[in-house]
């Protein structure tokens, strides 16, 4: 199951750990908490020691944990540096797309966790994503939804509210369709979607220019020796 890294010719981690004490940002909790299900906590408790339940460090990551499904738990791995690739669970394999859901509850394709877009260099260039990567991620959640109808709802109550958000915001949100197909759905339309090319993806935050960047590697590196 999904095996495929997002992007052979490009190690994405490489782009955000520099913002990050030197740690890719969706494998650190601070920022991103891994959440399976209970089937897939005891696949991952039986192939390795990886994974310990999360514990959480603060206001919001308490808040997170609590409002967990009771089919669902936060996880964490041991870090980076000790990451074993078959063992990574279904969410560090997908991140940051999302299976993304019409107002009518039609599964339409993957959008992106709206909230990294200042933090994943991925999501800024989602030109670079391989092909054979989507078609993997449509298998792997063909497969899951047909497991378990209820799989979905996380993901229509996602897209619902990430349709509030981009209204607000008045910017369309980016869809991936099969065969690396983008489309749009515009704001304060009900939800239309439309054809979108590659120049629609937007670069964010530090990824907005080489110069941002780098100031933004600056600002990092001072701020993490300070720690
Ligand atoms: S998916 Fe995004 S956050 Fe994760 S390693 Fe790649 S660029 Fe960084
Ligand atoms: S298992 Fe690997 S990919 Fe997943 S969070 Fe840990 S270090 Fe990142």
């Amino acid at each position: 199951m999904l095996g495929r890294p997002i992007s052979r010719r490009h190690d994405c981690g490489k782009h955000c750990a520099p913002l990050n004490g030197g740690e890719p940002v969706c494998c650190t909790t601070r920022h991103a908490i891994p959440v399976v299900n209970r089937e897939e906590w005891q696949l991952l408790k039986s192939r390795t020691d990886l994974w310990h339940h999360f514990r959480p460090f603060d206001a919001p990551s308490r808040q997170i944990k609590e409002e967990l499904p009771s089919s669902c738990l936060a996880i964490e791995c041991k870090g980076a540096a000790f990451c074993e690739r078959d063992n990574r669970s279904l969410a560090c394999r997908t991140f940051p797309f999302f299976p993304y859901f019409t107002k009518e509850q039609e599964w339409r394709g993957f959008s992106y966790y709206w909230s990294f877009e200042d933090r994943c260099w991925m999501i800024s260039y989602m030109e670079k994503v391989d092909a054979a990567f989507v078609e993997e991620l449509f298998k792997s959640y063909e497969y899951l939804f047909k497991l378990d109808d209820s799989e979905k709802e996380p993901f229509i109550e996602l897209s619902a509210s990430m349709r509030r958000v981009f209204t607000r915001w008045k910017r369309p949100i980016l869809l991936l369709e099969k065969g690396k197909v983008w489309r749009k759905v515009l704001p304060a339309s009900g939800g239309r979607i439309v054809e979108a090319k590659e120049k629609d993806i937007r670069r964010h935050g530090p990824y907005r220019s080489e110069t941002a960047y780098r100031r933004a590697v600056k600002e990092a590196e001072e701020e993490f020796a300070e720690d």
